[in-house]
């Protein structure tokens, strides 16, 4: 009697695991230690902290309206997964388009840099939505996998993180951010051109490797830049009059 009652449960499980309907989850580690990590058809959909499963799944069905199992079978796929990073595929279907929007920016920045909201606001064309970048960052689905820990205040502070402040600071020591320092290159208003090179960046564009041993020409507006026959940096995007 168990039998034929549990049988036709186990196959309505399997056509909506097949149908993309259960989401699979596993334990990864990241540089804050082990984090849960779930994926569907089309991605990776969410990382999360939670103290135990039972957690993480009620607050991903909670926020994603679907179930979530635990696959042990994906833990190598979502662990490479975190290694790639902002590589990684992942499923921002969740999202609203300005969300995505801002999601897809914040990919592009590159280990050991950082970016202002502010510019995220620029890149996607909505300089006034400085708070709303913020928002749309701290609900991030993926973090460490879409890097919202390389998105910084104009004042050179941190600011939030959608797994916690502290560990923003944590992630980014890990990718060689020198923080302090970070924090004085974000608020500077000037711009920097390598020596020999033919363009010209947000001082934020560079990485602590980048910068060593370089010497770099800096200007106090673009239009200085401009005059002298450089272009803009094709990663940071500094505007051509100021
Ligand atoms: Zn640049």
């Amino acid at each position: 009697m168990v039998q034929s009652m549990s049988a036709p449960g186990r196959f309505l499980e399997d056509v909506l695991r097949r149908c993309g309907l259960i989401d699979g989850y596993a334990v990864v580690q990241s540089p804050i230690g082990a984090v849960y990590a779930a994926m569907g058809e089309r991605g990776i959909t969410a990382v999360m902290e939670a103290s135990s499963e039972t957690e993480f799944e009620g607050r991903y069905r909670e926020r994603f309206g679907r179930r979530v199992e635990r696959r042990d079978q994906l833990s190598a796929e979502l662990q490479n997964a975190m290694q790639r990073g902002s590589r990684a595929k992942v499923d921002l279907s969740e999202c609203n388009p300005f969300q995505r929007a801002v999601l897809e920016a914040t990919r592009r920045i590159r280990p050991g840099t950082v970016r202002p909201y502010a510019w995220i606001a620029r890149e996607i064309g909505h300089p006034g939505a400085v708070r709303a970048v913020g928002t749309a960052l701290a609900k991030n689905p993926v973090p460490l996998i879409v890097p919202c820990h390389r998105v910084v205040r104009s004042d050179g502070e941190t600011g939030e993180y959608a797994l916690g402040a502290d560990d923003k600071v944590r992630i980014l020591e890990h990718e060689g951010v020198h923080v302090p320092e970070l924090r004085r290159r974000v608020t500077m208003h000037e711009f920097w051109s390598p020596e020999g090179d033919d363009t010209f960046c947000y001082p934020f564009c560079f990485s602590e490797p980048q910068l060593h041993g370089r010497h770099f020409r800096k200007f106090q507006t673009p239009q200085e830049a401009v005059r002298l026959g450089l272009t803009p940096c094709e990663t940071c995007h500094p505007p051509l009059a100021a």
